[in-house]
């Protein structure tokens, strides 16, 4: 498997392993963004978050609730963020789904979301487009 997280999963490559149980690893991220800076992923090869049962969903945020919880209090991070990136539009490079931990400290002055106000026009035709989907 050429996966570079499947590696880390296997040994082949190392990683500052902070937490592991049967199904799920959580190593700091090489880049990291602030101090604490962590992914978890399934030990089993997924490519997005897409690919997951409801189950193995919820489990993986189980996980991440957990570690999340233990990596601020360790560190002392006041706050910490959780992210995503569910496809290659969407930022995701690794093709194996994991969820970052970025832990957030009073002024790191971080921002992840730039974001500007919606017009209002553009937010009523998203809207339409939604809000009966899941009936
Ligand atoms: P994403 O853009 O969501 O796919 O994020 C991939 C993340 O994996 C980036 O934050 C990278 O810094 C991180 N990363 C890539 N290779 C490694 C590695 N060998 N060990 C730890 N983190 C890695
Ligand atoms: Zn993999």
């Amino acid at each position: 498997m050429d996966c570079i997280f499947c590696k880390i999963v296997d040994g082949q490559i190392p990683a500052k392993i902070i937490y592991q149980d049967n199904d799920y690893l959580t190593f700091l991220d090489i880049s990291p963004v602030s101090q604490g800076h962590s992914l978890v992923i399934p030990k089993k090869h997924t490519v997005d978050f897409s690919s997951l049962t409801g189950a193995e969903a919820g489990a993986l945020a189980t996980t991440v609730l957990k570690v999340a919880k233990g990596i601020a209090q360790a560190l002392g991070a006041a706050a910490y963020n959780l992210g995503l990136n569910n496809g290659q539009s969407a930022g995701q490079i690794v093709p194996h789904v994991h969820w970052h931990i970025i832990p957030r400290y009073p002024g790191d002055d971080l921002h992840l979301w730039p974001a500007d106000a919606a017009e209002s026009q553009r937010l009523d035709e998203t809207f339409t487009k939604l809000k009966n989907i899941f009936q």
